[in-house]
């Protein structure tokens, strides 16, 4: 026991990260209680890694040798895993990097990814435990398909790449307000959601974005909801990909190693309060002058015009601009009914001012059922999208990038369909 980082022998095939703090601070526990024994007996091998701070795990998978790991599971919120994405495309191999089959693990008080890939599976709707023990079950499954990534550029020129939502206005408010609500589970969102209702305020700014081309448009109004994908019914409904399997040739005596590991490498230090904008140095889209990899090819500097081909929404006052890649924005919020996985659409969501607080809090109780979209509110638009910007005019506000505050400024993305890989079904 008590293996060393670095020196991490075989077989330890699964890298489980784990965050202490995030949730209710039960991760550890919860991890003990409900999955250990369930990886013994599907004699899935895998080594713990329990974080100390803040951009821990993102050093962690920034160094580590990834060819000792058959994949990287995450035991926390989404912000942890945010952490793992940005670490692995910070790498010099990051085309190969990010080819790790990611799993994820309900652990924190925001589990957007566990709940949407839960929900790929077609199984149910569950919470807590129940929904901890369907995603420890697909870690054992080990299917694996592939995941959407969006580049997020920030105002600085950083760049940072995301797989769950960008959101300013309401829903990055009531995010990062509500963390200090933390203790209460899941349940702080709903929290935040009234608290922010009863402060309701609207955000001046700018929208553009670059709309899929669809053909043939269905009717104004008929937006598909409630109904799973018909398409391919032979397949698991996460992805149009063909999934494949994590653990081929798996032994039954694979299931040896437990390890909790040392964990005294060099880190950046950075504060641990996710309260705080982040302030890590990120890969910018060009060094010296080099453009840097993966291309934004539908993106012009954001000094630069919107091309002709975008869609200009023009200056309005919103109440929230949400863009979500995965089906679920929460365990109780199925906000993009029709996203899967690896569609390569961004589902953008945006609510104008002039909208009443019943009204708003009506479209937040019929998300728990993804039937938003179908209480013909007119302060609600949907749009599946290649790739938006965002000018924020009003000086106060957040944006949020997969949960986790960013640099307030104008901001612009684009979808990279399928880049990542990801544990489900
Ligand atoms: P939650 O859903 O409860 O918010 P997250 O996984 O999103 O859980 O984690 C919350 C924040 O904590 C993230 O910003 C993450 O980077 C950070 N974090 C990760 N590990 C630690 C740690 N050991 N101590 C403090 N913060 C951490
Ligand atoms: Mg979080």
């Amino acid at each position: 026991d008590g293996v060393v980082y670095g020196e991490v022998c075989r077989p330890c095939r699964v890298m489980i990260l784990v965050n202490p703090h995030s949730g209710r601070g039960q991760a550890l526990q919860l991890f003990t209680g409900h999955v250990q024994g369930m990886l013994t007996e599907a004699s899935v091998p895998y080594t713990l890694v329990i974080t100390e701070h803040q951009n821990h795990a993102r050093e962690v998978v920034k160094k580590a040798d990834l060819s000792q790991w058959d994949a990287l599971a995450i035991m926390s919120g989404d912000g942890l895993l945010f952490e793992v994405i940005n670490g692995l495309m910070e790498r010099e191999d990051w085309q190969e990097a990010i080819q790790t089959p990611l799993g994820i693990l309900p652990g924190g008080s925001g589990n957007a990814l566990a709940a949407s890939v839960h929900h790929y599976s077609q199984s149910p709707p569950a919470w807590n435990e129940e929904l901890l023990l369907s995603c420890g079950f697909m870690l054992c499954k080990g299917l694996v398909g592939s995941m959407d990534l969006v580049s997020v550029h920030l105002a600085s020129r950083q760049r940072l790449f995301s797989f769950l939502s960008l959101a300013w206005g309401f829903v990055a408010d009531v995010d990062i307000e509500s963390e200090k609500y933390r203790h209460v589970g899941a349940i702080r969102f709903l929290m935040g959601t009234l608290v922010r209702l009863a402060s309701l305020r609207t955000y001046q700014g700018r929208l553009a974005y670059l709309p899929v081309k669809e053909a043939p448009k269905p009717p104004k109004g008929s937006i598909k909801v409630n109904h799973p994908p018909t398409s391919a019914p032979q397949q698991p409904s996460f992805c149009s990909s063909l999934p494949c399997r994590l653990f081929p040739n798996l032994s039954p005596n694979q299931n040896s190693l437990h390890n909790h590991i040392g964990t005294n490498s060099n880190h950046n230090t950075i504060t641990n309060s996710s309260n705080n904008a982040i302030t890590t140095k990120r890969p910018e889209t060009q060094v010296d002058g080099k453009t840097r990899e993966p291309v934004d090819s539908l993106l012009p500097g954001l000094d630069q015009p919107v091309p002709e081909s975008w869609t200009v929404v023009g200056e309005e006052d919103f109440v929230l601009v949400l863009a979500i890649y995965q089906s679920h924005l929460a365990e109780d919020l199925w906000t993009a009914p029709g996203a899967m996985a690896d569609d390569g659409v961004i589902h953008l969501f945006y609510v104008t001012a002039g909208i009443s607080r019943p009204a708003l809090l009506r479209l937040f109780l019929a998300m728990e059922k993804g039937a938003h979209l179908a209480c013909g509110c007119p302060h609600l638009v949907y749009e599946r999208v290649k790739a938006l910007r965002l000018e924020p005019i009003s000086t106060q506000g957040m944006i949020t990038v997969d949960g986790e505050m960013v640099e307030y400024g104008p901001v612009q993305a684009q979808i990279h369909p399928g880049l990542a890989r990801l544990i489900c079904g």
